[in-house]
């Protein structure tokens, strides 16, 4: 794992080394941290969660900015435009304006990705519309002086897109992405733009376009790699890599609320070791840590994509098992049991007792009810002899056909 962090001391390709020591102190970054600054694919859902709040709240005050700066620019247009452009361009204005005051609106949103995602394309497509827009309407006229300085400035609206999108945190590939727009309308002003623009005067402005995406690349990523890096220090268990209680509480928060809207199952699974205890006691507390460490990783392996593993208490796992039923929990638990949770120190197999419950099979009107009942059948599992699963509706899967203990 060491060997995998980009610092001064491991190998790799040396510029690369000192670029990246730069770019992300002082918190050291894996290359597999680096690759989830490029693309969001691989992103957890709190991370994601995260970042949209991030992103979101940015929205609404740079909208809350715009709201009442755009349309209070039209003084400037009454100004230099003649009759009846000024009065186009102050109504451009104002529709503009409404558009960054809903955007600006303290809704009450559950604030997820796509709606980061949505409202940021919104943000962004406002200025290149109103450049566009702007063209047409200014394009007949004979500007010259402060008319002729304010059109130009116009031109320059994408950039300021562009450079706008340095606040927030977002993946190479996201900001690609979301400059797409400003490069589509920059191309479709200068086909348009008559006599105030010309790709003489202004075709030098796409080099500064790139630029400017580069540095929004370069601001986004770093923003991105610090709340990843606040966020699982805050979130994640360090001696196992699995979530906090607190954490996963917050996502069994969600998953329950989700799964009640979607009316879907969602089953969660509480593990308990056997005999623990006598881990630590015959080769001390370090042995202890080793096992609970190779438990995780053999429960993570074990798990599905956007199931979630939450350290609960000191040799206690709780396992969110999304869109899964009593039977799916099953089958999951067999699985489980067959690749093992790893080795006692004296070679022997390390044995669980587990206990399952299921939104809908038990009726549980919200997920503190779930846990309850999780583990009050994970304590129903250790009476009846420990190494086996006691589910919904008193299905029990014994593990072991003889007594480990
Ligand atoms: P059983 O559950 O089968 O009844 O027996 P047990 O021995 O596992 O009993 P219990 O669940 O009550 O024991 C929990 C033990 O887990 C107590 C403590 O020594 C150990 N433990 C808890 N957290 C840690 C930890 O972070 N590291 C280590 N090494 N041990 C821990
Ligand atoms: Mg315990
Ligand atoms: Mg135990």
């Amino acid at each position: 794992m060491q060997s995998d962090l980009i610092d001064a001391n491991n190998s790799g390709p040396k510029g690369w080394r000192s670029f990246a020591a730069h770019l992300f102190a002082p918190i050291k970054i894996t290359w597999g941290q680096f690759f989830d600054l490029l693309v969001p694919m691989r992103h957890s859902a709190h991370i994601r969660r995260h970042a949209a709040s991030v992103i979101i709240s940015r929205i609404q005050l740079v909208a809350a900015i715009f709201a009442v700066m755009v349309p209070l620019w039209s003084v400037i247009d009454w100004f230099v435009f003649p009759w009846p452009q000024w009065a186009m361009m102050t109504a451009l204005r104002l529709g503009s304006g409404i558009v960054f005051l809903l955007l600006a609106w303290p809704w009450d949103i559950t604030k997820t990705r796509l709606q980061a995602d949505s409202m940021l394309m919104a943000l962004l497509l406002v200025p290149p519309v109103f450049y566009l827009i702007s063209i047409r309407v200014t394009e007949d006229l004979q500007v010259t002086g402060v008319a002729l300085l304010v059109t130009k400035l116009y031109a320059l609206m994408p950039n300021i897109v562009l450079a706008g999108l340095a606040i927030f945190p977002l993946t190479a590939f996201e900001v690609a992405l979301f400059s797409a727009p400003a490069f589509v309308f920059a191309v479709l002003g200068l086909l348009m733009g008559g006599q105030t623009l010309s790709m003489d005067i202004h075709g030098p402005m796409f080099w500064l376009m790139v630029l400017v995406m580069g540095v929004a690349m370069f601001s986004g990523m770093s923003q991105l790699h610090y709340i990843t890096a606040l966020v699982n220090r805050a979130m994640i268990d360090p001696l196992t890599g699995a979530y906090t209680r607190r954490s996963g509480g917050e996502a069994l928060d969600l998953q329950f609320r989700l799964s009640a809207m979607r009316n879907t199952p969602l089953a969660i699974a509480f593990f308990d070791l056997d005999k623990f205890k006598s881990i630590n006691d015959t080769y001390g507390h370090e042995e202890g840590d080793k096992a609970l460490r190779a438990l995780a990783d053999n429960l993570r392996q074990g798990l599905r994509r956007g199931d979630v593993l939450v350290r609960w208490g000191g040799e206690e796992f709780v396992a969110i098992l999304t869109d899964t039923n009593t039977d799916g929990a099953r089958i999951l638990m067999e699985r489980l049991r067959a690749t093992g949770f790893g080795p006692r120190p004296d070679g022997a197999p390390m044995t669980a007792s587990i206990g399952v419950a299921e939104r809908l099979a038990d009726g549980a009107a919200d997920w503190p009810r779930l846990i309850e009942l999780a583990d009050q059948r994970m304590y129903e599992a250790k009476r009846a002899g420990r190494d086996r699963a006691v589910l919904p509706e008193g299905q029990t899967l014994v593990f072991g056909d003889k007594p480990i203990f």
